[in-house]
């Protein structure tokens, strides 16, 4: 098992008892409401990447928006397919590994 695949398989595995909340609230909110909320979260992470003070220790805003990104992100895996992601996960972590052996 490759370490990509072993990352993503500890991280889904960490998600998995969550999925069928998150296949929920796509039900209960709708996809469009959820992209949207996606988008939110990610210009929210954005802004607080941009705020990061390297002075001061914990950044517990950016973990904070970290969080809702990742949730929204698992959202918008289970709409659009994780296979699919998770197969181009799989190239794009290939390239890069090829990049940093070289
Ligand atoms: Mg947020």
């Amino acid at each position: 098992m490759g370490a990509s695949r072993m990352i993503h398989g500890v991280l889904s595995k960490a998600m998995e008892p969550n999925k069928s909340l998150l296949e929920r609230a796509l039900e209960h909110f709708g996809a469009q409401t959820q992209v949207s909320k996606a988008i939110e979260e990610m210009a929210e992470l954005i802004t607080e990447l941009a705020r990061i003070d390297s002075n001061r220790g914990m950044n517990i805003k950016v973990i904070e928006e970290i969080a809702d990104v990742i949730i929204m992100i698992n959202q918008l895996k289970i709409l659009f397919g994780e296979e699919l992601v998770q197969s181009h996960i799989e190239t794009k972590l290939k390239r890069l590994r090829s990049i940093i052996d070289q």
